[in-house]
């Protein structure tokens, strides 16, 4: 079987992770290049599609026919999108209820086939880098996705010729490669995110091993590519100071020469962001903008964090509101993460080390502890551990490995994928393990016999979410024996466990004897998405159904226990009978008898209402036979122990 990758498939840049050896990394393309620009670049109708780093570079000279941040476009519906966030550099066309798409060289090109052109880039590079074939990946999506984005999703992941075993939020992929699914308890983290183009703040809460993203709150226009333009308009002012080329960006006709004196500004001025990250001053150098004249210029930390101060100040209230829809304050929290290029600037960790109240700040990498004392501090921790460009892919990377059946040590994120339970009377499903429970896990039910003598009981070991047992999937049957008695009477204890490799042992126990077996069925854990995603869907279709057959099935065992005892009474106290009481016993008796008889055959159902009702009706008329039975066993009981006097009256 083919390695899983990780794909962070984002709208700035995008990666390929893989596990190996139990260890995480992000794999290089030819160039040795970790991040993949999400730029794609189409020459001609006919020419291959150029991808990446080289097509980012023609942007500025091709802005027709150069896509970039297609993401914002996935899934989306022409009616969806404001007019003013369809104006690109290149064409995009938006069809009131079709999908949005883009008109190059004469063919409308949907979103997920210009994404499926990067995931074909990422594809081949990983398969360069690995030296095999690889045909399956998990995807990371923005948790705010819908379903639509999501789809839109697997669908570039199936053009590129990637079958997509899961997809997962980046907020928690990130929390993945944060190795916080190992925190003991349950904790909740905010996912801080600024990547190039956007902003999301997610807080997610960790129980028993999984994740749940409890509210997200961003920005899809907001982002490092905002700081870019700051800067480029303060190199343009410069510029223009030093006697330069006076150039507006917003002028909507640039000559082809503007555009490329622009390309370069904007190059510079994010090739100065980043290295003020780690440094505090940096030289600006853009020789021969223009054939006379040659600009150079240092610019500092202090300047640069000047310019995007504002910026940074608008993520704040999405923070908030992130919180407030999670019912939260930050104190609340247990982490703080941070995620995306534009998050190693030290003045984002400064502001959000701030505004979450964050009790201990490290610009050092990898020194911060996790799970252990966080929980004595009064803030949460900030924690910036992994390369937050790269927490994305890495979490992709594990997740896919945790399909592929590795990092058995992290039990915490398996959960069983479907209810596991056994065959009860009338065909009924009885789950022991319900669907999402962490393994490790032991489970068990006493179980009784529903038909007098029985010498045995079949344990059907089903999985599954339907009612009906047969409508779940049969892992296997065995039967235990035990002595014969009276229904109701032996106890059979059941007992499920589903050990750390996910592997089902089955027990049953006769209580009396001690007389058990075990038996040890398939993985209860290694189930394909699609199935489970397929069993799921049927249950919720079947519902209805399905609850009407188990009410059914319920009311019909009452009906028969009831008809059976009552029958029995009768035959005992026959003589004792009044005729009228026996004329109102046998009529309640039949009116149950007919709900019964009107059960439908196919389906095995009838009106459970109808037939709770006739036995409640039975169960008041013989409420009078039913105690002066009580009675007599009493006294036939009393008079053996020699309690009563033989006669009983006045003396
Ligand atoms: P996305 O998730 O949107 O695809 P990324 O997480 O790759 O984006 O972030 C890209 C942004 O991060 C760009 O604006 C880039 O300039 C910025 N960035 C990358 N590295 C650094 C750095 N060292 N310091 C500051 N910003 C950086
Ligand atoms: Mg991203």
């Amino acid at each position: 079987m083919s390695k899983i990758v990780g794909i962070d498939l984002g709208t700035t840049n995008s990666l390929v992770a893989v596990v190996d050896s139990g260890i995480p990394y992000v794999l290089a393309d030819a160039d040795g290049q970790r991040l993949t620009p999400s730029v794609v670049y189409f020459p001609s109708a006919t020419g291959q599609p150029m991808v990446g780093r080289t097509a980012n570079r023609v942007r500025a000279l091709h802005p027709t026919e150069t896509v970039y941040s297609i993401k914002r476009f996935m899934g989306r519906r022409g009616v969806d999108i404001p007019t003013e966030e369809t104006r690109m550099p290149y064409p995009v066309v938006g069809n009131g209820n079709g999908p949005v798409t883009v008109a190059l060289h004469g063919r409308q090109w949907t979103p997920e086939e210009i994404s499926a052109e990067i995931l074909k880039k990422l594809k081949a590079d990983a398969e360069k880098s690995l030296g095999e074939t690889i045909s399956r990946a998990v995807i990371t999506v923005p948790a705010y996705f819908n379903d639509a984005q999501r789809n839109a999703t697997i669908r570039a992941g199936e053009l590129a010729g990637l079958k997509v075993e899961r997809i997962v939020n980046e907020p928690t992929a990130a929390a993945l490669a944060y190795g916080l699914d190992r925190l003991q308890e349950q904790s909740r983290i905010a996912v801080y995110d600024l990547g190039g183009g956007t902003f999301d703040l997610s807080i997610l809460e960790l129980s028993q091993g999984t994740f749940q993203v409890l509210s997200t709150n961003g920005n899809t226009r907001l982002g490092g590519d905002d700081i870019d333009r700051c800067v480029t308009d303060f190199l343009l002012r410069e510029i223009g100071r030093a006697d330069g080329p006076q150039l507006d960006p917003d002028q909507p006709a640039l000559s082809v020469g503007d555009l490329s004196i622009l390309a370069r500004v904007r190059e510079a001025a994010e090739t100065a962001k980043i290295q003020l990250s780690t440094e505090s001053a940096a030289d600006v150098s853009l020789p021969f903008l223009t054939p006379g004249f040659s600009f150079s210029l240092r610019l500092t930390r202090s300047v640069l964090e000047e310019l995007a101060l504002p910026i940074l100040e608008r993520t704040r209230a999405h923070c908030l509101r992130s919180l407030s829809d999670a019912r939260l304050s930050a104190g609340d929290l247990h982490q703080v993460i941070l995620v995306g290029g534009q998050t190693r600037m030290p003045l984002v960790r400064r502001l959000v080390s701030q505004w979450f109240g964050c009790v201990e700040f490290t610009e050092q990498r990898g020194d911060v502890r996790l799970g252990e004392e966080y929980h004595q501090t009064p803030g949460p921790q900030l924690n910036t551990g992994v390369h937050p460009d790269e927490a994305v892919a890495l979490g992709a990377a594990i997740q896919a490995e945790i399909l592929a059946g590795g990092f058995r040590h992290l039990l915490l994120l398996d959960v069983t994928p479907l209810s596991l339970g056994i065959e009860t009377f009338g065909g009924l499903m009885y789950p022991i393990i319900p669907r999402n429970t962490t393994i490790p896990v032991k489970a068990g039910e006493l179980f009784t016999t529903a038909v007098d003598h029985q010498k045995s009981m079949l344990i059907h070991v089903l999985q599954g979410e339907r009612e009906r047992a047969r409508d779940n999937w049969s892992l296997g049957r065995f039967e235990i024996e035990f002595e014969s008695a009276p229904k109701g009477v032996p106890r059979v204890g059941v007992q499920f466990e589903i050990d750390a490799n996910g592997v089902l042992h089955v027990l049953a126990r006769d209580v009396k004897t001690g007389h058990q077996k075990i038996v040890t069925m398939k993985s209860a854990v290694d189930v394909a998405d699609s199935e489970v995603q397929r069993m799921v869907e049927e249950s919720v279709e079947q519902a209805f159904d399905d609850l009407r057959f188990r009410q059914w099935t319920e009311a019909k065992r009452t009906a028969s226990d009831t008809l059976t005892a009552t029958r029995k009474t009768m035959a005992e106290y026959d003589s004792e009978l009044d005729p009228e009481y026996r004329t109102q016993i046998i009529e309640a008796m039949d009116a149950v008898e007919k709900v019964l008889e009107l059960e439908n055959r196919s389906t095995k159902t009838g009106d459970p209402a109808a037939l709770k009702a006739a036995t409640a009706r039975l169960d008041e008329v013989t409420q009078a036979l039913a105690s002066h039975a009580m009675d007599q066993v009493m006294e036939a009981m009393l008079r053996k122990k020699g309690v009563l006097p033989a006669s009983v009256g006045p003396a």
